[in-house]
Order: structure tokens, then sequence, then C-alpha cells
């Protein structure tokens, strides 16, 4: 048996349960349930923007790595020597 992966939220459905939608361009779309059939078809949600898709946990992941990737770099800037010289010329004058 193959296993098939919802095409809304990327769960694996279970074989012998779910449906099949067909679209009229003839794309085969599988979905694990009727929750996610009205959200991708009659309310024309995208996966990607809806919290609890696989996509978006996973757009999610890669965004909270390339921050931290980002605070490592600017820390790495932050901790270089600065120079910590204090001009004095305009008091003594
Ligand atoms: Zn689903």
């Amino acid at each position: 048996m193959v296993s098939r992966e919802c095409s809304f939220c990327g769960t694996e459905i279970e074989p012998g349960t779910g449906m099949v939608y067909i679209r009229r361009d003839g794309a085969i779309i599988n979905f694990c349930s009727k929750k996610c059939r009205v959200n991708q078809t009659k309310l024309k949600r995208v996966p990607r923007k809806v919290k609890w898709t696989r996509e978006y946990q996973n757009l999610k992941a890669i965004r909270k790595a390339s921050e931290a990737h980002n605070l490592e770099q600017s820390k790495q800037v932050e901790s270089e020597p600065v120079s910590t010289e204090v001009n004095n010329q305009e008091g003594s004058q």
C-alpha cells in the first residue's frame, strides 16, 4: 500500500481513509479530512499561510534558523573591538 500525504496539511493519510479530489484540469489532490478539503477548495487558502499545516511549520523552522544565523552574525560584528578613545580636546580648550 502506497502511503499518501494530505495535499493541504501534509500529514500521512491512513489507508482506507481520506478523500481523493480530482480537479477539472486533472490534478489529483489527496485530503485527510473535510477540514483540509474545505480550506483548499472552498476557502481557497494557501497551505504556507495556514498555521496548522506542515508547510507553514517548515517555513517557520527555516525562518527561525535563518534568524538565529543572522543573530550570530550580528553578535560577531558586535564582539569586534570597538575603539573607546575619548576626545577630551573640546574640554581642554
Ligand atoms: Zn489534511
